[in-house]
């Protein structure tokens, strides 16, 4: 029982939550609002923003880079955790979306935290690497289409100083990854992103089962 992780029925779960979320109002109605719609799997789960929060003030990390907004739960988390001067680059496409992110940021009083970007996220990066931007970000967090997960992971890993932090979401899928009769092309980027990092020399890592699965990898090096 004690040397693996131990399973969430409903019932831990939700104890889990009664003692130890503190989920700031304002995020408690985004996340309703964003429970409504259609693609509302594609929320975080709180406890997940709670940790993000606390890795942002661990790390006193005042450059972070989002690769997929959605309706902004995760920005605003991590915007929330962040000191005055502290700035998130929100990549997403999708102006719909953002919208309802860029009410609630207004509302929480953070939205000169936050810049927007909407266009497709490697074009973002790639400019940020473009205009000497590598080595200079805290986190990068990449939740966005599973099938560019590498071309995301290189340029966040380029764009992080040492000591920084990428933080993957959705890397346990909602346990497809293990499942040999899936193999769509999403799973199929999952896990060969899994085992990537796995063997990647570049980085230490940690996958934690929190959410549907939330990967580490700390960038080495100097400094
Ligand atoms: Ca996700």
């Amino acid at each position: 029982m004690s040397n693996r992780t131990i399973a969430l029925d409903d019932r831990l779960y939700a104890y889990l939550l009664a003692n130890s979320l503190r989920e700031p109002e304002v995020l408690r109605r985004l996340r309703a609002e964003t429970l409504t719609m259609a693609r509302a799997s594609m929320q975080i789960a709180p406890e997940q923003g709670q940790f993000m929060a606390l890795l942002v003030r661990l790390m006193g990390a005042t450059r972070i880079v989002e690769i997929g907004t959605f309706t902004g739960y995760s920005t605003l988390a991590m915007a929330l955790a962040l000191p005055a001067h502290g700035r998130v680059i929100a990549c997403d496409v999708s102006d719909e979306w953002t919208a309802i992110a860029r009410r609630y940021w207004a509302e929480a009083g953070v939205a000169d935290r936050i810049d927007l970007r909407l266009q497709p996220a490697l074009d973002t990066l790639d400019r940020l690497i473009a205009d000497g931007e590598a080595g200079r970000f805290d986190i990068a967090f990449i939740d966005a289409d599973k099938e560019n997960g590498l071309n995301y992971y290189e340029r966040a890993l380029t764009l992080l100083r040492p000591g920084g932090i990428v933080l993957i979401d959705n890397t346990l899928w909602n346990g497809s990854v293990a499942d040999p009769a899936r193999d769509d092309g999403e799973t199929a980027a999952i896990r060969a992103l899994n085992a990537a990092l796995h063997g990647d020399e570049r980085i230490d890592l940690s996958l934690l089962p929190l959410g549907d699965g939330l990967t580490i990898a700390r960038k080495r090096g100097n400094g």
